[in-house]
């Protein structure tokens, strides 16, 4: 980021009166006390368990050149301070600045599942002939998006970022902060319901990102979801990309597993096709291909281009990846789970199971609000359809998902030891094993566990 005092403090205009502003540069803009180094900007932020505005003097000591509070501070009297009304906002309206005086592109990647599978596949697509720039890990809220837009050198060409929502008014915050060039909305389901409310409203939250889009900005939305594709339509001329109608302008599909764990993919663009190998053999994952490769095309990449990029792509950890031991094949998909992800990554693993038993290893759906208790009773619906040979379960959903599974073996675990030892019990001799669950859950220790033993 290139920055100066001056332009913070006429962007923040909050009152203070910094000397030598007009040519200090600003190196970094922290809201980590302990982050800090000379030259850096502190942001001081009240969160849930401590206030940013405590560790005020200890970013001036560790070389801060100016502190934005949002609280009067008596101790920090002459020193440098800028004083907002809202911290949050005023990180979000330099990023915005930032992002209007930096020639970069912006491209924002939304969707219920799998944001930031997109968001690396794209940046690392585009990075086959571009310099870009992405938002690091998951940081996609009020805080991590601006942040991760001012790390950028603004001199990529492209800025790929994903934006995380929980609340109605979030996307707002967040399209003005973000303004993109391309907005691709890849799957909407029913997570976040706690703050968003019901399936309509998760699918007007979703498609709103097309609202703040620039004049020519372009938008890409998935068609495989008729809120969502109707909500989009109602703002903007979506360009759609599609994993289940081939005649749509972009497609993708699974075409075949293969024995290592990846995937043979095939996508589509207007008439012409490329199949693809990608490190997952998710079918789910085809709506994320069929959305990298619109996006892409769409910036005017050729077909043989991106499939050459997608065939380097590395997912990012815990997402459906396959591990093959012999007969076994466990699929660490530990990361995160909400309704949606969970229904594809069961369905997808039963297909990957074909005669093979399927031992479901899973942990509880959060932040679901009134819809949690209905949400894990659909899920022991689910397994009472597919059949596993045997659920492990973790968490204090239990009795919701027992309640419906209609005689499936249902065990309760807390420990990978538990866990194991149920498994053995089995007395199986190839298996596949899913592995999902809330990141809380952290139903990782179920699968190093396996993988270890096996
Ligand atoms: P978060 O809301 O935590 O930021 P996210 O939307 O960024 O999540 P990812 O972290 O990419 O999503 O993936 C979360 C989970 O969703 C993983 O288990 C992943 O395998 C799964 N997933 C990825 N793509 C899809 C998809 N298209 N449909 C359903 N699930 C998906
Ligand atoms: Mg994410």
């Amino acid at each position: 980021m290139k920055l100066t005092l001056c332009e913070l403090e006429e962007q923040l205009m909050g009152s203070s009166d910094i000397p030598c502003a007009v040519d200090t540069a600003i190196a970094s803009v922290r809201i980590d006390s302990r982050l800090v180094s000379k030259g850096d900007v502190f942001f001081c932020i009240e969160g849930n368990n401590f206030d940013g505005h405590n560790f005020a003097q200890a970013a001036l000591d560790a070389g801060a050149v100016a502190v934005v509070v949002s609280q009067f501070l008596p101790e920090l009297d002459g020193k440098p301070v800028i004083m907002v009304r809202d911290t949050v906002q005023a990180l979000g309206k330099l990023a915005a600045y930032w992002r209007q005086k930096s020639n970069a592109r912006m491209i924002a990647v939304t969707g219920s599942a799998g944001k930031t599978t997109v968001k690396e596949m794209l940046a690392h697509v585009l990075a086959g002939s571009h310099t870009v720039h992405k938002n690091f890990m998951n940081l996609n809220n009020q805080l991590g998006l601006p942040l991760s837009m001012l790390e950028a050198s603004g001199e990529e060409t492209y800025w790929v970022m994903e934006l995380g929502i929980s609340l109605p008014g979030d996307m707002a915050e967040l399209g003005v902060i973000a303004m993109p060039d391309m907005a691709i909305v890849h799957n909407i389901g029913p997570a976040h319901l706690e703050g968003l409310g019901d399936m309509e409203k998760v699918a007007a939250a979703k498609a709103s990102i097309f609202k703040y889009l620039h004049p020519q900005g372009k938008a890409m939305c998935c068609k495989d979801y008729e809120l969502l594709w109707n909500a989009a339509s109602g703002i903007t001329d979506p360009i759609g990309f599609s994993s289940q109608d081939e005649n749509a302008p972009y497609y993708s599909t699974l075409l075949e597993t293969l024995p290592d764990g990846s995937g043979k993919f095939l996508i589509k663009a207007g008439d012409e096709t490329i199949e693809v190998i990608l490190p997952t053999c998710g079918s789910h994952f085809a709506e994320n291909a069929a959305a990298v490769t619109g996006a892409a095309h769409t910036l005017g990449m050729e077909l043989t281009e991106i499939a050459e990029r997608l065939a380097t792509v590395k997912l990012p950890r815990q997402r459906f990846h396959c591990h093959t031991h012999g007969k076994w094949t466990l699929i660490d998909d530990s990361y995160n789970a909400n309704p949606l992800s969970m229904n594809k990554a069961i369905e997808t693993a039963k297909d990957i199971a074909g005669e093979r038993p399927l031992i479901l290893v899973l942990g509880d759906m959060l932040e679901l609000g009134d819809e949690a208790g209905c949400a894990h009773c659909d899920l022991g619906d689910k397994i009472a359809d597919i059949k596993p040979a045997a659920t492990f379960y973790h968490g204090r959903h239990y009795s919701e998902v027992a309640s419906k599974t209609n005689g499936s073996t249902l065990v309760p675990v807390n420990k990978p030891d538990e866990f194991l030892n149920g498994i053995h019990e089995l007395g199986l001799s190839d298996a596949v094993v899913l592995f999902k669950g809330s990141r809380s859950c952290r139903m990782e220790k179920y699968f190093h566990a396996l993988n270890s033993k096996i």
